[in-house]
């Protein structure tokens, strides 16, 4: 079969070529119930590009050479003899964690946080390729008429954002302001949850034009270029800024934002590569919360599902064939993606 293959680190992500575009052996039949997919589309992460540099990204991932890829979505093309309620044919959306289920982290739901954990694409061949085998237990069937392309990237990119947004529910009031930071792939998911799932007053920051449309889109009305612009609202009394989702996470943000918190305002991390700073002492006296958000649970996935299904969720792509994976992940090293790219293999 075909992959996009990551052979060496490129820390400035110099090189032209990030990935070959090359032959590697088809994965065994599956067995028992594992089940083999016909990858039709796979989003790229912002992940993608951190694993190219060689970051640090606080767990364990692959040795080179490997397959990146962990938004996956396909139609099932064989399957192990144990398998029940998937048949060759149907349509799968692939949720990113592979595991047995019998940790206490996975009895709770929280596969995310299991110390055993399987992610294709981080740890493990992932999905820029044409075939790719799931254990049923990772699989999610979708409808007939699902358009994979759009459902791609919510296997990470909406259930990261979901998973962010639910760590505010219950804590955003109607009078409320919330800033959202970076409406990139994972944050214009991010800002239409935000709007759908909880009250209050949404501010969007990123610096692209391209971004901030999608915000519009997304029926944020609120859009600025920086977090400068909204010094404005630490003079609101009433409430200042209750929480910010920061889905970009580098640089100096992170402490801008924070500077932005109301008393016991809560920051929500997501996008990685800055540092967070704060004195001890104002953490406690104005009772800010410090939270990080990884991707999420099953029934996220199964939630966010159902919400694109019924045209409530909409996910903005920008497709590229497999075989031009280095120019979809050069256009997101740049900038120049709206939503999410996704790769579409032959
Ligand atoms: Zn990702």
């Amino acid at each position: 079969m075909k992959a996009a293959v990551l052979h060496r680190y490129d820390p400035e992500l110099r090189n032209k070529e990030l990935v070959i575009y090359q032959d590697t052996p088809d994965p065994d039949p599956p067995t028992g119930e594992e089940v083999l997919v016909h990858i039709r589309a796979a989003g790229v992460c912002r992940t993608d590009l951190h694993m190219i540099t060689g970051r640090d990204l606080g767990m364990p991932l692959a040795s080179l050479p490997h397959i990146l890829g962990h938004e996956n979505a396909g139609i099932v093309k064989a399957i192990g003899d144990d398998v029940q309620g998937f048949e060759v044919g149907d349509k799968v959306l692939c949720y990113p964690f592979q595991s047995n289920g019998g940790s206490l982290a996975e009895r709770y739901g929280i596969d995310s946080q299991a110390n055993q954990r399987i992610t294709p694409g981080i740890n493990a061949s992932g999905g820029f390729c044409e075939f790719l085998k799931f254990p049923q237990r990772s699989l999610i069937k979708v409808g007939r008429d699902a358009n994979l392309n759009e459902l791609a990237p919510l296997g990470d990119a909406g259930l990261t954002a979901y998973g962010a947004v639910r760590k505010l529910m219950g804590h955003i009031r109607p009078q409320d302001n919330i800033v959202v930071i970076g409406i990139g792939g994972v944050g214009h998911l991010g800002a239409q949850l935000l709007s759908r799932l909880t009250p209050g007053k949404i501010f969007a920051v990123d610096p692209r034009e391209s971004a901030r449309d999608l915000a519009n889109k997304a029926g944020i009305k609120n859009c600025f270029e920086s977090l400068e612009e909204l010094e404005f609202l630490k003079e609101d009394a009433d409430s200042g800024v209750r929480a910010i989702i920061d889905f970009f996470g580098e640089d100096r943000i992170p402490n801008q934002a924070l500077r932005l918190l109301a008393n016991q305002g809560r920051y929500v991390a997501v996008g990685t590569g800055g540092e967070v700073r704060l004195s001890t002492a104002e953490l406690v006296a104005k009772e800010i919360s410090i939270v990080g958000s990884f991707v999420g649970t099953f029934t996220d996935l199964v939630e966010i599902t159902n919400l694109t299904e019924r045209g409530e969720l909409v996910s903005e792509v920008m497709t590229y064939s497999l075989a031009d994976a280095n120019r979809a992940l050069q256009d997101l090293a740049q900038g120049k993606v709206t939503g999410r790219a996704v790769l579409i293999p032959e």
